[in-house]
C-alpha cells in the first residue's frame, strides 16, 4: 500500500493551511473533508482579514484553489478511522479505500449542540448568533436577548452588552451573587423565563416567544451552547478532553507521536484567522518529525549493512 507523509483530516481553513504548507514543502498529502466546515453554517465571513464581508464557499473554494497548486490531493470523503502501525505509520481508512501515511493532523472542527426551539433557520448563524466577535457589529446598540446553557449565560450576556445596553436574558437560571452582581452593573435585565422559538417576518428576526407564551421583541439573539468534538478519531488515538476535544501542545503535538491536532478539534474558542494559524504553525513542526523520521531510517539502514 502506498505511504504518503500527510494525511490532513478536515478541509476547513486549518486542515487547508496545514496542507499549503506541507505541499509547498513537497511532503506528499492528502486532505480529507466532509464539507461541513463550521464557517458555512453562515452567509457572510467577519473578521477574518483580508476574508471580511465575503460568502464562506468563496473564502473555502479560494483556499482549495490555492493548495492543489503545490500537488496536495483533496478527497470529498469522512475518513471512517485511522489505525496505528507497528512501524510508527498509521492506515487511514475512508469509504472508498485506504492509504498509509507517516502522520495525521487532525483539523475536524467542532459541533455545536442546538437549543430545541422553533424558527432556528437553516443559516443558524444569521439571528442565532453564538458570538459578538464575529456579528456584532452588525447589529450593535441593537435589541438582544441572551439564552442557553447556564454555565456561559452570564458571561455571554456580560461580553454582548459591549455591543449593546440593551441586553435582556431569557431564563430560569438562579445566578449566583457575583455574576447577580456583575449583570444589575451593567444594566441586564432577566426574565425568569425559557425560550421556546423564534419569531420571524419573512426573514427579519422580530422576537423570542418564552414557554409562558410572552413575545419579547429583539433584533439579535445570542445563544449559549455547549460543543463537543465534530470527530471521535481523536479519542480513538490521542488524549482528548471530557467534550473529545485533543489535547495539543502549542504547537499542535497531541500525546500520539505523529498525530497533530489544530483549530477547533482541540481549541474550541478559535476563530478562523487563529484555525489558519494554527495549520500554518503546524505545517513546519509535521515537516521537522517527517525529517526526524528519515534520518532514523537512514541511520538504521546505515548500522544494517555494517
Ligand atoms: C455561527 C458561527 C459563525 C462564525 N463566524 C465566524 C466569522 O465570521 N469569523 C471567524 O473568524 N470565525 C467564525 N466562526 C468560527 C469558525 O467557523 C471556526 O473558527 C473555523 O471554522 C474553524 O476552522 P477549522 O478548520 O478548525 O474547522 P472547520 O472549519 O469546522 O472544518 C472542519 C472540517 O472537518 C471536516 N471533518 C470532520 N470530521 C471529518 C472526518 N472524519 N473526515 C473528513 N473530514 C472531517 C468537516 O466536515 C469540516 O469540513 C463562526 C462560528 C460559528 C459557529
Amino acid at each position: 500500500m502506498k505511504t504518503i507523509d500527510s494525511v490532513v483530516v478536515g478541509g476547513g481553513v486549518g486542515g487547508l493551511a496545514a496542507a499549503l504548507f506541507l505541499g509547498r514543502a513537497g511532503r506528499s498529502t492528502s486532505v480529507f473533508d466532509g464539507g461541513q466546515s463550521t464557517i458555512l453554517s453562515v452567509d457572510i465571513v467577519r473578521e477574518y482579514l483580508g476574508f471580511d464581508g465575503v460568502s464562506p464557499t468563496e473564502m473555502l473554494q479560494k483556499a482549495r484553489d490555492e493548495v492543489i497548486r503545490y500537488g496536495v490531493e483533496l478527497r470529498e470523503e469522512l475518513v471512517t478511522d485511522i489505525l496505528p502501525l507497528k512501524n510508527g505509520n498509521f492506515e487511514v481508512v475512508y469509504p472508498s479505500g485506504r492509504i498509509t501515511t507517516r502522520t495525521v493532523v487532525l483539523a475536524t472542527g467542532e459541533t455545536y449542540e442546538l437549543p430545541n426551539i422553533s424558527g432556528i433557520p437553516e443559516k443558524w448563524g444569521r439571528d442565532l448568533k453564538v458570538c459578538p466577535c464575529f456579528d456584532g457589529n452588525e447589529v450593535k446598540d441593537g435589541a438582544f436577548v441572551v439564552f442557553g446553557i447556564p454555565d456561559k449565560l452570564a458571561h455571554m450576556a456580560l461580553w454582548v452588552s459591549m455591543w449593546s445596553a440593551n441586553v435582556t436574558i431569557v431564563s430560569r437560571h438562579n445566578f449566583n451573587e457575583e455574576e447577580s452582581e456583575r449583570l444589575n452593573l451593567l444594566g441586564i435585565k432577566i426574565v425568569k423565563d425559557d425560550v421556546a422559538g423564534l419569531d420571524h417576518e419573512g426573514q427579519q428576526l422580530t422576537g423570542v416567544i418564552t414557554e409562558k407564551g410572552a413575545q419579547i421583541p429583539c433584533d439579535a439573539t445570542w445563544v449559549a451552547l455547549a460543543s463537543r468534538a465534530t470527530s471521535p478519531l481523536a479519542a480513538a488515538l490521542c488524549e482528548v478532553d471530557a467534550n473529545g476535544f485533543a489535547v495539543a501542545d502549542a504547537s499542535g503535538a497531541t500525546s500520539y507521536p505523529g498525530v497533530y491536532a489544530i483549530g477547533n478539534a482541540t481549541q474550541p474558542w478559535d476563530h478562523l484567522a487563529h484555525a489558519a494559524a494554527a495549520g500554518t504553525r503546524v505545517g513546519p513542526i509535521v515537516t521537522n518529525y517527517l525529517l526526524e523520521q528519515k534520518i532514523s531510517e537512514l541511520r538504521i539502514k546505515k548500522h544494517s549493512q555494517r
